[in-house]
């Protein structure tokens, strides 16, 4: 099995890439495709997922009405996507597989971002919480209703093996195969570990960007942050007349490059001396071979400290996502305390779930239909619910 290369699409693979021909499988087994590799199939079923496209109108970190130009879910995705792909690339990892995992990792991702997510975790507290990792899994196998034959997408072992970066170890014990390596502490393969980092580049990145247009944060300010002083010093050496927005750009896009083949160089040499010859080789590993190098790592925590302080806790940031967590503890509350508030569909399904498993059951269908909004939906029901002035 290992050694021989393995045709990834039209692309070699190396040994300890995933490899389609020897996927784990899917939960419904389906006839192989004629002209697609296995996980070129996961990918084109997250792009057409209904999940996918509400992404567009879910906040990454500035709600989708503050401006056209700030990041939403989809747009960070799509980043992730890239970022993820140049790797899998330069390490001949499967560019199709990393892709369907960056594209579906946040499919399970509240409306209001992380705010939305705790709100929603505590509203469930009693009921076993809510996880969005845990929940882009639920997306992408049970809530996305496409085909005739059987629930969600069935993506490959390996997809949802990448969705599912964390999980604590008591839903792990609820998953079975999939949630083995959380309690052995296992490793998932090189294209999973490779879009968990992705996505850390991505946002740690764009958000600068963001913070920046939003006037949270100041280019001045910034220059404390090591990985961007050295940028910014080079540019404005080489370029000292550039206006400050294309200055921002070519720092930002430095940056990424300099973590990019960082990530590349540094997991060549891991993957090279832990002598792996298959993806069973890597996830016995003792850690991830996926991986920045201490000095660039260093640099990456000491941005993303800087954007936890200043970005994200700044306060305009901070009433936002007050604002979102009532709004998501409202909407819980009301539907929960009386489900028939429900389009009917959900309220069939919050019947059949607490016929089943009783107010977990109901809670859990309440959790996956607040969840799934967007943004502006979850604006629009509020008030529904709450103004008497709103045609419900
Ligand atoms: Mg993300």
């Amino acid at each position: 099995m290992s050694g021989a290369p393995s045709s990834g699409g039209t692309r070699t693979t190396a040994p300890y890439a995933a490899r389609h021909e020897t996927s784990r499988g899917r939960r419904y087994p389906e006839p192989v495709s004629e002209h697609r590799t296995e996980y070129q199939r996961d990918r084109d079923r997250v792009i057409h997922s209904n999940a996918f496209r509400r992404l567009v109108y879910k906040t990454q970190v500035f709600v989708n009405h503050e401006g056209d130009l700030y990041r939403t879910r989809v747009t960070h995705s799509m980043e992730v996507a890239q970022i993820g792909r140049s790797i899998a690339r330069a390490l001949a990892l499967d560019e199709d597989l990393t892709e369907a995992i960056s594209l579906a990792h946040d499919l399970g991702h509240t409306p209001f971002g992380h705010a939305g997510q705790d709100a929603l975790n505590e509203c469930m507290r009693e009921y076993g919480g809510f996880e969005h990792n845990l929940q882009s899994l639920r997306v992408v196998d049970e809530i996305e209703e496409r085909y005739a034959d059987f629930p969600g997408l069935n993506l490959t072992y390996e997809a949802r093996e990448g969705i599912l970066k964390h999980c604590s170890v008591n839903n792990a014990r609820q998953l079975g195969e999939l949630g083995q390596r959380f309690i052995e502490r296992r490793q998932p393969g090189l294209e999973a570990q490779l879009a968990n980092l992705a996505d850390e580049i991505a946002y740690n990145n764009h958000d600068v960007d963001d913070g920046l247009r939003a006037g949270l944060i100041e280019v001045d300010d910034l220059r404390d942050v090591r990985l961007f002083a050295r940028h910014h010093d080079a540019v404005r050496a080489a370029y000292p007349e550039l206006a400050p927005r294309r200055m921002i750009h070519e720092v930002i896009r430095r940056m990424i490059n300099e973590v990019v083949l960082d990530v590349i160089d540094t997991s060549e040499e891991r993957i090279a001396r832990a002598g792996v010859a298959s993806i069973d080789d890597v996830r016995a590993a003792d850690g991830p071979l996926i991986a920045m190098s201490a000095v660039v790592h260093a640099d990456h925590v000491a941005l993303k400290h800087f954007l936890g302080e200043h970005v994200y806790r700044h306060y305009r940031v901070l009433r936002m996502t007050t604002k979102a967590r009532r709004v998501l503890r409202d909407l819980f509350d009301a539907l929960f305390d009386d489900p028939r508030l429900l389009p009917e569909e959900y309220a069939d399904n919050a019947r059949a779930a607490e016929a089943e498993l009783g107010k977990a059951g109901r809670a859990r269908a309440v959790a996956d239909y607040v969840a799934g909004m967007t943004d502006r939906f979850a604006m629009l029901e509020h008030r529904r619910l709450f103004d008497p002035g709103e045609r419900t």
